[in-house]
């Protein structure tokens, strides 16, 4: 990129926020900075909850005009949100259709069963409509990081699941989600998917945007936006992603100072 990025977009977990957690105060703050100079987009394969309790919910004065800077796209960009008349809305959502939900449910549990991965100490709902998406969490939604980490380390039993639903489901796409989860979508949904979306709705071209995001190698869920060509900058944490924006936005407000 020549020219400073009109755009800087960003994965959620483990980009801006530890996994599942809030915000940390600083990270907030730098949002709300950035948020004052340019269009700011996270977008993240998690529900529309997990951005309210991770993000919005720890920005702290930010006013409504930054807040009309950010767009939110939940599960890939399937869906996506606005700040508008002070309140978040749901600008669209692509959902599966009922049929597409029932096949996926049914596909996933007969799987897992066979494979012998249904387990039954278990926390939280094992399976979860997301909308656009379901999610198989081998665990439960709700599993605490120590025993997800243990269950799967090799990931041989993720791609095990993930084949034989694959197998049962020729119209959808079977993905490795987290690192006990299997998702399943549309094909072609991924953050690729979510970024061209973007660029068409908000007219703002992909060669001038900017994602960060912390699993940028090839088997990654943010790998999809570098193959797109867009510019990315890889990083192992929020901190990493703090430091990086403590760089770039003082660059951005020197650009917008100038242009004015
Ligand atoms: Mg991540």
């Amino acid at each position: 990129m020549t020219t400073l990025p009109r755009l800087v977009a960003f994965d959620l977990d483990d980009t801006l926020a530890a996994s599942k957690s809030p915000l940390d105060s600083r990270m907030a703050a730098l949002l709300v900075r950035l948020l004052g100079a340019v269009e700011v987009c996270v977008i993240s394969g998690g529900q529309i909850a997990q951005f309210h309790m991770q993000l919005i919910d720890n920005l702290e004065n930010v006013s409504d005009e930054a807040l009309a800077r950010l767009h939110l796209m939940p599960t890939c960009g399937t869906q996506y949100f606005r700040h508008v008349d002070g309140a978040w809305t749901q600008i669209y959502a692509e959902y599966l259709t009922d049929a597409e939900k029932t096949d996926a449910l049914n596909a996933v549990e007969i799987s897992a069963r066979s494979l012998g991965y249904w387990e039954s100490e278990t926390w939280g709902p094992i399976l979860e409509d997301r909308g656009s998406q379901i999610t198989f969490s081998a665990l439960g939604q709700a599993a605490p990081v120590a025993v997800k980490t243990v269950w799967d380390p090799t990931g041989e039993k993720k791609n095990a699941l993930r084949e034989a639903v694959q197998v049962l489901l020729p119209d959808l796409e079977v993905r490795s989600g987290g690192s006990t989860s299997v998702d399943i979508t549309r094909r072609g949904i991924d953050k690729a998917y979510g970024m061209k979306k973007l660029a068409t709705l908000i007219g703002v071209p992909l060669a001038d945007m900017l994602f960060v995001g912390d699993r940028l190698d090839e088997n990654g869920n943010d790998y999809p936006v570098k193959v797109l060509g867009v510019e990315c900058v890889a990083v192992e944490g929020w901190e990493d992603t703090a430091a990086f924006l403590e760089i770039l936005i003082p660059q951005l407000e020197a650009g917008a100072a100038d242009a004015s």
